[in-house]
């Protein structure tokens, strides 16, 4: 039960993100309201779960061993077109597998601790400025209507984004979204639990790729992203039809399917407005070359958070002073973003006889071990500058100009 109708900030979605702004927020002494729609917090799940280490301790929400699965991700198996694998694996654990829902209620849990209330399951439907504040209605799933007011709307609703639309600010365009599917299987041949799996595919998966995250030595979340329509068609298509996949799958059983849309494109024009802040997918903060969104989101709605909590402290809700949000992420996570998104455009102008060519370059002395070294799951744009400098590649990069020029200039 909520306490009050008119809030310092109302958070709208309830996901990881929006959990992670509402904490900072009512950490820092804000009243702060989550509205999310759903009954249950982080279901429908879509997510694989994977998240780094450094990420998970730079927002201070390591997730309880119970919700784990898998807290022993060193490297991956990258899979070239042809079924050509390249083993690169780091010295140290980098990344753990968990229960995305469970990790979601993780969050929520620490934000109410935090101060902060929730408000489910309600969809905020309509939202209107007037006087410095947001007039927000909110619908249950019975018809109940509820009438709330803030000063600030921090919009965490992921990629739809309806409130934020009606206030102003636009989220990721529909072209900018990759449709994705995952299937949870167990009995899978050949699985290393210390490897992410990385099928670099435009027949099967163009403009993204396929991938197995083991949760064990036997079961994975396998799943895929494409620019064609039914992602879960095609996730079964290379299942069935992959040299490297089908006779390993072959026994394997499927106990749970999830899908969903990746924003791929990089962060959109403007994520703040008068009394309105956007954070996580809905303002494109997810990596254009992984799709994760939950640590480079989570560390924008954090900073989202504390401006916020700042602005209603200094009663400075207006666009000018919200700005310093947009300036401080990007500060943070802005040109890491920038570089995955060309690293992104180049990879999906190459066909596969391409990507073929680039895995035999990769396996030449020295190159993995700069990617070992150099390769992180959250800030890829260390290893994108020394890949680009490393000497041996430069034929293929000459032989690939064009495209690599065009995916510079790309947006
Ligand atoms: C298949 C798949 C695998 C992925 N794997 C990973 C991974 O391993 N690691 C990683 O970091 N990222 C991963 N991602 C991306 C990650 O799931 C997203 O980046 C992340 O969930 C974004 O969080 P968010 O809080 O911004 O938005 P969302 O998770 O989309 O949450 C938005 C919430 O707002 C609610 N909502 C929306 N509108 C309203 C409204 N009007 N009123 C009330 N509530 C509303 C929704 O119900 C939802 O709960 C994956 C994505 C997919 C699809």
């Amino acid at each position: 039960m909520i306490m009050d109708d008119d809030y310092d900030i109302i958070v709208i979605g309830g996901s990881a993100n929006g959990a992670q702004a509402a904490r900072i927020a009512a950490k820092k002494g804000a009243r702060v309201l989550i509205i999310e729609d759903h009954p249950t917090i982080g279901i429908p799940e879509h997510c694989s779960g994977l998240f780094s280490y450094y990420g998970l301790e730079r927002l201070d929400s390591m997730p309880p061993p119970n919700i784990v699965f898998n807290p022993e991700i060193y490297g991956s198996r990258l899979v070239a077109p042809n079924g050509k694998t390249i083993t690169v694996r780091k010295k140290e654990r980098h990344a753990l597998v968990c229960d995305r829902a469970k990790f979601d209620q993780f969050l929520i849990d620490k934000a109410i601790e935090e101060g902060a209330e929730l408000l489910k399951p309600f969809r905020a439907f309509q939202a209107e400025r007037s006087e410095n504040k947001v007039f927000v209605k909110a619908k249950s799933k019975d018809g109940d209507t509820i009438s709330l007011s803030s000063k600030i709307i921090i919009s965490a609703e992921g990629i739809r984004g309806e409130i934020a639309k009606q206030l102003g600010l636009s989220p990721p365009e529909k072209k900018a979204l990759i449709n994705a599917a995952q299937f949870f299987m167990k009995d899978i041949e050949d699985i290393d639990p210390q490897l992410v799996e990385l099928f670099q595919t435009r027949e099967f998966a163009p403009d993204f790729f396929g991938w197995i995250i083991p949760m064990s030595d036997s079961s994975a979340k396998v799943g895929l992203g494409t620019s064609r329509p039914r992602a879960a068609k095609e996730l079964e298509k290379l299942l069935n039809n992959h040299k490297v996949l089908k006779d390993r799958v072959k026994n394997s059983d499927t106990y749970y399917k999830i899908a969903g849309r990746i924003p791929i494109t990089g962060p959109v024009k403007k994520t703040y407005a008068n009394q309105l802040l956007l954070v996580g997918d809905v303002a494109g903060q997810t990596k254009p070359t992984t799709g994760g969104g939950v640590i480079l989101g989570g560390i924008a709605a954090q900073i989202a958070g504390e401006v916020a909590a700042e602005a209603i402290k200094n009663d400075r809700t207006d666009s000018k002073y919200l700005r310093r949000y947009e300036k401080l992420w990007k500060k943070e996570i802005g040109r890491n973003l920038w570089i995955q998104r060309k690293v992104r455009n180049y990879i999906n102008l190459l066909s596969d006889k391409e990507m073929n060519i680039f895995f035999e370059k990769l396996e030449k002395k020295g190159i993995i071990a700069q990617i070992e070294k150099y390769g992180d799951v959250d800030n890829q744009a260390k290893l994108a500058f020394k890949l680009l400098r490393t000497l041996s590649l430069y034929p293929y990069y000459l032989k690939t100009s064009v495209k690599l020029i065009k995916a510079l200039m790309q947006k």
